[in-house]
């Protein structure tokens, strides 16, 4: 069989493999790793091109995002990220493939081999591999599976570094990439529904929460830290159910969650907010009883750091706790209303 495969050398030595394997799963970062896996796969086979396809949640673009590596014409290979734009045909096959979890080997209508290879996490598929070429493509299709199964595998074991161990949720390491990876989404959507002139959602601003509940100390005094413990999980439980897919929640430490919400102005996420602060207020939780949580947020800016929009939303939270509890406060409001402390003059901060 070797040398007969459609190798970049004549034969595909386990050393060269192994190496590709190693230098892909070298990374950290699921942007890069994705490059690297399509520009590692293009160095061992000559194809045309290949490319990751990874599958989205708006089920109006199912297609997320292509990762394309292609040869030009001074015989170099370059690797390009394209968005949900692409031509019907093609998504219809890459859809088919994973929503079957089966590899689908066909001609295209100018010729071309192409072989689409699903990738799968838990049984279910996140994307997909595609090579396409002027060759027939069979003889590499092992191969494919193989880097398939290697990267959902190590796309679970990233993501499960990502989580909280109790809730499940994302965790505090997690939390600047995940804001990038929204910011740069949420930038491409909004450039798409100018093009498609579609303004059926308009989630045009994101918003960061943070979520502390009241009097904790409280409930960990006076049941123990296992049912302090499951009054967290159970809040996770209910965070996951009454936010929409789209925003992202995160177990920051001990009880402080920390949500980011697309929404259209401040007064929808405000009601969305308060409508979960009296879901809660209004449960019974198993022994606990009555539990309450303080809110604040604050608008994530185009140019604004990160850690600027904690601190603003922290400091809302903060007039939460100082003005009753159980209650929602937006950064940009109170400081309109000048109802946040204005910041002490340099030096009169007391060090020692
Ligand atoms: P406040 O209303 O001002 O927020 O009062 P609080 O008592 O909730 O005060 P604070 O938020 O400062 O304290 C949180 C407490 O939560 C401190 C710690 O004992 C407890 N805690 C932190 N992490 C965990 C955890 O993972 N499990 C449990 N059971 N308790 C935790
Ligand atoms: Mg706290
Ligand atoms: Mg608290």
């Amino acid at each position: 069989m070797r040398g007969t495969w459609p190798f970049a050398s004549d034969a595909l030595p386990e050393s060269r493999l192994l190496a590709s394997v190693a230098e892909f799963t070298h990374h950290r970062d699921i942007d890069a790793l994705d490059h690297s896996l399509v520009l590692s796969l293009a160095e061992l086979v000559t194809v045309g091109s290949v490319a990751l396809c990874k599958r989205g949640d708006d089920p109006l673009h199912p297609i997320e995002s292509l990762v394309v590596c292609t040869r030009n014409d001074e015989d170099t290979l370059v690797v390009n990220a394209v968005g949900a734009h692409q031509d019907a045909v093609l998504a219809k096959s890459l859809i088919r493939s994973m929503d079957t979890l089966e590899a689908i080997s066909e001609i295209t209508p100018d010729g071309v081999s192409r072989l689409i290879v699903p990738v799968q996490r838990d049984h279910v598929a996140i994307g997909a591999l595609m090579l396409e070429s002027g060759e027939p493509l069979d003889a590499i299709r092992p191969l494919i599976d193989g880097f398939s199964r290697i990267y959902g595998n190590y796309i679970a074991l990233l993501n499960e570094s990502e989580r909280d161990k109790l809730t499940g949720l994302y965790n505090r390491r997690s939390f600047e990439q995940r804001l990038r990876r929204l910011l740069k989404s949420h930038s491409e959507r909004a450039l798409r529904q100018v093009d498609e002139r579609r303004t059926a959602v308009d989630d045009s601003r994101i918003w960061l929460a943070i979520l502390d509940i009241d009097h904790f100390k409280r409930i960990n005094d006076t049941y123990g830290h296992v049912y302090g413990d499951e009054v967290i999980l159970m809040l996770a439980q209910r965070m996951r159910a009454s936010f929409r897919q789209s925003d992202i929640l995160f177990r920051f430490g001990g009880e402080e969650f920390v949500m980011l919400i697309t929404a259209a102005d401040e007064a929808s996420v405000n009601a969305t907010l308060d409508r979960f602060r009296q879901h809660i207020a209004d449960h019974n939780f198993p022994q606990v009883g009555n539990v309450t949580v303080s809110i604040g947020y604050a608008l994530i800016g185009e140019h604004d750091y990160p850690e600027i929009v904690l601190d603003r939303a922290d400091k809302a939270l903060y007039f939460a706790k100082q003005n009753g509890r159980n209650s929602v406060y937006g950064y940009e409001a109170l400081t309109e209303r000048g109802e946040l402390a204005t910041p002490m003059p340099a030096g009169s901060i007391d060090l020692f």
